[in-house]
């Protein structure tokens, strides 16, 4: 059997790339200081650490002074609704969020309404995953303290209204956090131009190291510390900084900005091969999520009559790493609250599959899952009971 390695699954990680590893060596070794230490060594990790804050700045045309470093998207978004939700509670108990967050959103959502008598509203989606505005609007109380909305997907791509968000948002007086991991470095992010208070961010999607990430905090936005200790971060994230991939992270995100357009230009071309091609080759199939406000990199297929667990496991014979829908890898058989939200029927949600391309794809690569996944899909159904009725009935 012809055996390759394609990666297909940028949406769930990334490999550091060469400039950011070359540019974090030396943070191991030589240039190891504490950038709180008053000597030579912590001096010199002090003028990294800016400088990588302002490349993070940067990449959303943020002030350096509101980008604090965590430790990647899932604690910038616990912090941001936590650290908002306490610091906020003698206004209100109110939260609201949407039904296709990130778990990193829903479960510290949860957490608030079981333990610290938080009330929150998950809001329905539309049939391609976006946020109805005017069902936002309704859901505001005077006991509304944040809005959380992510910017987009990560299972289907799409990405919401931020700015009319932020407006509704800013006419409530309600703080608008938005959990911009798959976004922040793959479309343009200007935080001036949207009424976005709090924007969780993450290093490993954009070709930056795992374990760090960064939260944008508009200045003059109250909230709590999440990390409790020494003075790092201006006394709002303690912890020693993690030098080596805070250098690598500023220099992801530089490199993401710089490279932007063509960054999208390519990923959204391949992406348009990859969809028309099976689309054309493939029966019995539907595209998940937006076709015009989506991510460059994101492909979403369902297949009919089939399970994304046997489409995962054949694919991978054939070398290609990609990701289902649903949730059964985390040990459950439900399929995934996002395919779930924009309303797909239970059995349609199982048979589905995200292939996200990234900045080592190539053309290439795109054909051979065109070459080999019609033949994958053919297999599966000629075993499944469902299409043996549907083709009996014709
Ligand atoms: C990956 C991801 C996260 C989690 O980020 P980590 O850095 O892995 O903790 C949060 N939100 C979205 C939308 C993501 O895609």
């Amino acid at each position: 059997m012809e055996k390759r390695r394609l990666y297909m699954d940028y949406s769930a990680t990334t490999p550091v790339k060469k400039e950011v590893l070359d540019e974090m060596m030396p943070y191991f070794t030589e240039n190891f200081g504490n950038a709180s230490s008053f000597h030579t060594f912590g001096r010199e990790a002090k003028t990294a650490l800016d400088k990588a804050r302002g490349q993070v700045a940067n990449l959303i045309n943020a002030k350096p002074n509101e980008i604090y470093f965590t430790a990647g998207g899932t604690e910038s978004d616990n912090w941001a609704i936590e650290g908002v939700a306490f610091a906020h509670r003698s206004k209100g108990n109110h939260i609201i969020t949407s039904k296709i967050e990130h778990h990193g959103v829903l479960h510290i959502c949860e957490y608030l309404e079981k333990h610290h008598g938080f009330e929150v509203t998950y809001l329905d989606v539309d049939a391609e995953g976006r946020v109805k505005l005017d069902e936002l609007e309704k859901a505001i109380k005077d006991t509304t303290i944040l809005i959380s909305i992510m910017f987009a997907n990560n299972e289907i791509g799409t990405i919401q209204p931020i700015k009319e968000i932020g407006e509704i948002a800013k006419k409530h007086n309600v703080l608008f956090h938005t959990d911009a991991v798959q976004a922040a470095g793959n479309v343009p992010i200007d935080v001036k131009e949207l009424n976005v208070d709090l924007m969780s961010m993450s290093s490993h999607k954009i070709y930056g190291p795992k374990g760090i990430g960064a939260l944008y905090i508009k200045t003059g936005t109250k909230l709590h510390s999440f990390v409790h200790g020494g003075a790092q971060e201006r006394r709002r994230r303690a912890g020693t900084e993690n030098m080596p991939s805070i250098v690598g992270y500023g220099k992801a995100a530089e490199l993401a900005k710089t490279n932007m357009d063509e960054h999208i230009e390519r990923l959204t071309s391949l992406r348009t091969k990859l969809i028309d091609g099976i689309l054309e080759k493939i029966p019995y199939t539907r595209v998940n999520g937006s076709l015009e406000d989506r991510l460059p990199g994101n492909v979403n297929f369902s297949f009919e009559f089939i399970e994304g667990e046997g489409i995962l496991l054949m694919l991978d014979m054939l070398g290609i790493a990609a990701s289902s829908g649903s949730a059964c890898t985390s040990g459950s058989l439900d399929p995934s609250h996002v395919l779930m939200a924009i309303g797909l029927p239970h059995e349609i949600a199982h048979g589905s599959l995200r292939l996200s391309i990234g900045d080592f794809t190539t053309e290439d690569d795109i054909d051979y899952i065109i070459e080999k996944l019609p033949a994958v899909i053919e297999r599966l159904r000629m075993m499944s009971p469902l299409y043996d009725a549907v083709i009996k009935q014709k």
